[in-house]
């Protein structure tokens, strides 16, 4: 018998306690939305940054083999970078290690959308107890 389907709150709930738990590691949690890349979210809004993180995933993160990967994902510049960092979603060792998606594969559409929907969580989380501009 196979297992029940697992429900879209079963799958929030656990992105959330895992990224309580990434958050509780002391490099991890040295990251916040700061300064310009705060006022990118700011001007552009949330909607237009959650395509911005779609396009850096698929460019960065989710070839089989990424370029430069590890290095791939600078600190600052753009808020879905310093997401990626927050969220241990910057290259695929940390993909790997944190979040159980194994190296060496193109990301499926689903492993894109999860990446996609941790870094956009995070940024969510940073303006709490407001939310971003739409
Ligand atoms: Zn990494």
């Amino acid at each position: 018998m196979s297992a029940p389907p697992v429900t879209m709150a079963e799958m929030s709930d656990d992105l959330d306690d895992r990224l309580r738990r990434i958050g509780q590691h002391p490099f991890r949690a040295r990251f916040h939305l700061r300064g310009r890349d705060r006022a990118i979210v700011d001007l552009r809004g949330i909607e237009t940054i959650r395509r911005h993180a779609r396009e850096i995933v698929d460019q960065r993160l989710a070839p089989a083999e990424p370029r430069n990967d590890g290095k791939q994902t600078p600190y600052r510049g753009h808020p879905v970078f310093v997401a990626q960092h927050a969220t241990a979603t910057c290259c695929r060792t940390c993909l790997s290690r944190w979040h159980g998606i194994p190296k060496g594969h193109a990301l499926t559409d689903g492993e894109r959308e999860y990446v996609v929907k941790a870094i956009s969580r995070w940024i969510v989380a940073e303006y709490l107890p407001k939310t971003p501009p739409a």
